[in-house]
This record gives structure tokens, sequence and C-alpha cells, in this order.
């Protein structure tokens, strides 16, 4: 199996910085079921390609797998694995480029931060449903997709094609979004599990996800693929992925193929609620300036910046990423120059006093205290109640006691939440910062009302009282 990236950024042997792997040696790394060997057949100046050749050892991958699932067909000492990419290249890439998927070089940190022009072919390659769902998986994530199906036989042309593909991809994309969107969607094109899943498999997911799944039209065909016929699992990828994206639907398919192809009740997922709620609120107090903080990738901005009674908007986060993924979907870019005058982006942390944050008639912050370390909360609501002091703040979390509702959920809805309220713990905290600044605050709920457990998600909408002393 075999997989080749190659860049043509220059000094293109960077590459070898953002990969951890220096391009003049051949390396090799013992993985579980075979034996992978990164090589650069070209390093140049201008163009640097890396090779990644997985020796696919058919007796251990047998055996890897024999204590968690006892199979005795020959099938598993005969089979196509040790010719075809498959998971298993998904993994060996996963594992052998562990440090360039976090995004993470000390050496070149801006270049790991920037898109850059990358191509990836993957000479054979099985994909389920035929090349056309390779185009639909990676066209959306900015690639050009070439997928060229392998006829069964070259000699006999009217024996038609096999299910494999020769993969080309051409893009300009992050290096480690690019590895963790192979990671995730090599499995989901070739969809038999060769490897055993552990249950954090529903986190990898949501690790190599970040950024780029939650918004992937086809993210739930993805999440279900991935998890395989483990419904459970899928189950809870998809009520997280709901937490996080515009696109997935709440409504979470019954892990049954066959049920699946029933019509679902079409559901408004949580996370379009949720701006639908805020959004009406804004507009409900007569909001004319809105800034929200920790915009994250800036799917609610997008609804503000669409909304003409909205005479400014800004967004702002600790994270640059999230907000050049921000820019890129507002279009930052090809504004026009009164647009630009009315939408501003910047970097900030809530937890420290920032002038830009004053001035606005209201501030959102949608799902984002539960991101912040309990001994920092008060610093933030020092700089948003008590130096920012916008007319109106809207605050949204989850509501913890909920939780119960989504199947096979064990512990919190994302891995970077510092905890999940209860009804009884948010009130007390809006309690809390009445009895601090000067706001009067409402509390209400979104999505699905549970008569004991109240809704997923917890709304408060704080007012500033006139103040006497500006
Ligand atoms: N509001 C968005 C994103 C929620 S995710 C939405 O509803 O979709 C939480 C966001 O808060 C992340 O983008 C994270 O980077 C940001 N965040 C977390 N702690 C922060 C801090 N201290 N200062 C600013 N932003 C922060």
């Amino acid at each position: 199996m075999l997989l080749t990236l190659t860049t043509t950024h220059q000094p293109a042997t960077d590459l070898g910085y953002l990969l951890f792997k220096h391009p003049d040696r051949v390396q090799q790394f013992r993985q579980s079921f075979g034996t992978v060997t990164v090589l650069y057949p070209e390093a140049t100046e201008e163009r640097c390609t890396v090779a990644l050749l997985l020796d696919v050892d058919p007796v251990r991958l047998a055996r890897s797998r024999a204590r968690n699932a006892p199979d005795f067909s020959l099938a598993q000492y005969v089979n196509d694995r040790s010719y075809a990419a498959s998971s298993l290249l998904g993994v060996a890439m996963a594992d052998v480029f562990s440090t360039a998927r976090s995004g993470r070089c000390d050496a070149r940190q801006d270049l790991a931060d920037s898109a850059i022009p990358l191509e990836i072919t993957i000479p054979v390659l099985p994909c389920r449903g035929g090349a056309e769902i390779a185009h639909r998986l990676f066209e959306p994530l900015g690639w050009s997709v070439e997928a060229e199906p392998i006829p069964l036989d070259e000699a006999f042309a009217d024996w038609g094609d096999s299910r494999y593909v020769r993969l080309r991809l051409t893009g300009v994309v992050r290096l480690a979004d690019a590895l963790n969107q192979l990671h995730v969607l090599l499995p989901v094109l070739d969809e038999s599990k060769h490897y055993w899943q552990g249950p954090d498999e529903v986190d990898k997911l949501m690790r190599s996800g970040e950024g780029w799944l939650a918004a992937h039209p086809d993210a739930q065909l993805i999440t279900r693929r991935y998890l395989g016929r483990r419904g459970g699992l899928t189950r809870v990828a998809l009520a997280r992925l709901a937490e996080l994206g515009d696109e997935v639907e709440e409504t979470i398919e019954p892990a049954d193929d066959e049920e699946a192809l029933q019509p679902a009740e079409k559901r408004v997922p949580l996370n379009t609620q949720r701006h639908e709620a805020v959004h009406a609120v804004l507009l409900e107090l007569g909001a004319r300036s809105v800034i929200d903080l920790g915009c994250g990738p800036g799917q609610f901005l997008d609804l503000l910046v669409r909304t003409p009674a909205f005479t400014r908007v800004a967004g702002s986060d600790v994270s640059t990423r999230s907000l050049q993924h921000a820019a890129r979907r507002l279009h930052v870019d090809r504004m026009s120059e009164r647009q630009a005058e009315r939408v501003q982006l910047f970097q900030g942390a809530l937890t420290y006093e920032d002038e830009r944050y004053a001035g606005f008639d209201a501030a959102v912050l949608m799902e984002v205290v539960e991101h912040v370390d309990p001994p920092r909360l008060a610093a933030l609501e020092h700089v948003v109640f008590g130096a920012a002091r916008p007319g109106a703040v809207v605050v949204t979390t989850p509501n913890g006691e909920y939780n119960v509702l989504y199947e096979g959920l064990v512990g919190l809805r994302h891995p970077d939440h510092r905890f999940e309220w209860s009804r009884e713990e948010f009130v007390a905290w809006c309690e809390h910062v009445t009895a601090s600044y000067p706001y009067a605050v409402e509390v209400r709920g979104i999505g699905a009302l549970d008569g004991t457990l109240g809704t997923p998600t917890q709304m408060a909408v704080f007012t500033r009282k006139e103040a006497t002393d500006d």
C-alpha cells in the first residue's frame, strides 16, 4: 500500500520539518499489522514528496485481531490487504505522522498553520460506492479530486471496473488538516473494518474531525461509515457533532441500516435551533451592534452578517485557526469596503480586558463559558460584565442533566468542556453575576423540552440596568 504527498511550497524540503521526518533518511516503523516505511523519492527546494509504504503482514494482522474478534475464515489470511490502501493505511499514517496531525511544529509553526499546495496520490484505493463517493467526500473540503476507476483486468475490458480507484487529490490545505482528513476518510471509503475499534474511537473521530467534519455535508455518512455498525457509538458521535456543526441532523438515525432507510422525521439540528433562538433574542432586544465572543469558526457570525438590522458585527476568539475558518466562511477577502467596515474579526482571550470588546449593544457567549476553567470564570465575568459592559449579554451553555438522553454518551459532550452545568448550577451562576454587576437576567431553554430534564441547551439573557454613573 502506497501513499505519496507532495508540496511545491518553497522551500519544499520544509515538509521534513512539518512531518518530523528528515528528507535524507529512510525510516521504518513497526505496526501491529505490518511495517511502515517513510522515504522521500524527491526532495528539492521546488518540490518535495514523501512516500509512505505500508507492508501488511496478514498473519500478524490476523493475530492482532484474534484477541478481540476471533475470525476463523481463510479470508483473513488471503485478501487484498497487502496491496490496497485501506483503513490500515489510515491508521499507519495517523500513527507515523501523529505530531504533524496535531498541527504543532516548533521549527516552522507559521508554515504548520498555513494552507500550502499539496498533492496526494494513492495508486490503489478500495472505494465502496464507486469513484463518485471520493468526489463527494473530498471536494467539500476544498480538494480537486481525480478518482480513476481501475479495470478488473486490463486485458479484459468488458469485465468492467474493479472496486478500486486511483486517487489524486490536489489543493491548498493546511498539512495537519490534510492528514486528519485522510485518517478519517480512508477507512470511510474502504468501509470494511480491519482493526479492532476501541471505546475511544469516538474521541479519535472528534479529534481528527476537528474544524471540518461538523460542517461537512456528508458528516452523517462519514460518521456512520467510520464507526461501522456500532450504532451506539454512531449516536454518541452524531450528538457531539450536532453540538458543533450546523449541518448535522440531530435526528440520530437508527443503528440498523434497514431502519435507516425509512424516512426519518426531519428535525432541526440543535445548533441551528440555538442560532435561531439567540438571533431572535437579539432582534427582540433591538440590538444594532453585536459582538460574538468566542465565535469559533463563525457559523453564527455568518447569520449576524446576513441580517441587515445589525449595523455592526464583530467576532472574536482565542483560536487563530477558528478565526481563519470564520474569515473564509464570511469571505472577508471579498468584502466590499462598506461591508468590511461593518464586520470585524479579531483575536482575543476573554479572560483579559480588551477595549475592542466595548461599545456594543449586545454580546453573545454561545457555548463558550463551559470551555473556561472554573477558576478563570471570574476573570471572564469581569471582562464581559464589568469592563466591556454591553447593553445585553446572551449566554448559552449545555444543560448537563439532559445528557442521560444521549444514548451511550459517557462524560461530557465535548472533550474540551470543563463542566456542563445542571439547571440549578446555571441559575446559581446567573445570580452570582447579577449580584456582582448591574444586570438583570432571564433564563430560558433551547431545544426539545423533556418534562423532567429540561432542554438540551440553556440560555440566559442579561440586560444592563440603567447605569447611574455613566
Ligand atoms: N460560539 C461558537 C463556538 C463555541 S466553541 C458556537 O456556538 O458555535 C467555544 C469557543 O470558545 C472556541 O472557539 C474557543 O476557541 C473559544 N474560547 C474558549 N476559551 C476562550 C477564551 N478564554 N477566550 C476566547 N475564546 C475562547
